[in-house]
């Protein structure tokens, strides 16, 4: 199931902690399913 880290928007900050460019401050390892915006998007590769 991907997650918050392998998305487009995600910028890590800690191992554990992370910002979205859209919805802020979240972590890594949040499911894509559970995303505010419904905006997932994997990053390539
Ligand atoms: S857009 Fe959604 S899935 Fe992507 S990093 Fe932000 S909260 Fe996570």
């Amino acid at each position: 199931m991907p997650t918050c880290g392998d998305c487009i928007s995600y910028t890590p900050k800690t191992p554990g902690r992370g910002d979205c460019r859209i919805n802020g401050e979240t972590t890594p390892d949040r499911d894509s399913e559970r995303c505010p915006s419904r905006t997932f998007i994997p990053k390539a590769g």
